[in-house]
């Protein structure tokens, strides 16, 4: 039987922008995953802002963004949480969940590389899972140099291997709400579902 292949996407999503759906599908199609979850945080222990949005609003627009998306899942895990979330435990949580013999990828934007090492319980999280990282427009190309120091040859390969090449979007969620508050045109960069909502609900003003 093929191993199951399972893509596990944190973020604040606030809101969620087509920068995340479009890594997210590139980054599936790479892996060859069954099935990739958005799991948005309660609050993020590397932000020290909390979300403009409630937990609620943004679980609305991920739903919002995935619509009918056959591959693409939904989980309220860390929202139903304690603050702060921690990766580390989420992944367990999926690895319970899915099982040991499934392939569990968790998936990052190459912003996030800089803060990799400061990361809760880092070590073992980089033996529960493979950390892919994936490319950020305006970010430089994932580079692990120094991160041998760290965790040695063996992992640093790893996380060099996992990177995944997806395309360049330059959308943040900073940016959106910006824009919102500003008055300023969005462009492409919502789904039309998450637009509407936004306005629906007067927020980021
Ligand atoms: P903010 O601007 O509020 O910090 P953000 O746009 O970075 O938000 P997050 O929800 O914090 O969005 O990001 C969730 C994950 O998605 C992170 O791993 C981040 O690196 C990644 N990500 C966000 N936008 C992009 C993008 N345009 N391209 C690639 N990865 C992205």
């Amino acid at each position: 039987m093929k191993r199951k292949i399972i893509a596990l996407f944190g973020g604040t999503f606030d809101p969620i922008h087509l920068g995340h759906t479009t890594v997210a599908q590139a980054a599936a199609d790479h892996l060859a995953a069954d099935r990739l979850v958005f799991i948005p945080v309660k609050q993020s222990p590397l932000k020290n802002v909390s979300p403009v949005a409630s937990e609620m609003q943004r679980l609305e627009m991920i739903k919002l963004a995935l619509g009918t998306h056959d591959r693409f899942d939904l989980s309220d895990f860390e929202v139903n949480g304690p603050v702060p979330s921690y990766t580390l435990h989420t992944v367990k949580h999926f690895r319970e969940r899915f099982g040991a013999a499934c392939s569990l990828h968790w998936l990052v934007g190459a912003d996030a590389v800089q803060g990799l090492a400061r990361w809760y319980g880092v070590s073992e999280l980089l033996s529960l899972c493979s950390l892919s990282v994936m490319y950020r427009a305006g970010c430089e190309t994932p580079d692990f140099s120094g991160f041998e120091r760290i965790w040695g040859q063996v992992y640093t390969d790893k996380l060099k291997r996992q990177v995944i090449p997806t395309p360049l979007i330059p959308v943040s969620s900073t940016e959106v709400r910006n824009k919102i508050r500003r008055g300023d045109a969005l462009g492409e960069s919502l789904a039309p579902g998450v637009c509407a909502y936004i306005k629906e609900k007067e927020l980021y003003r």
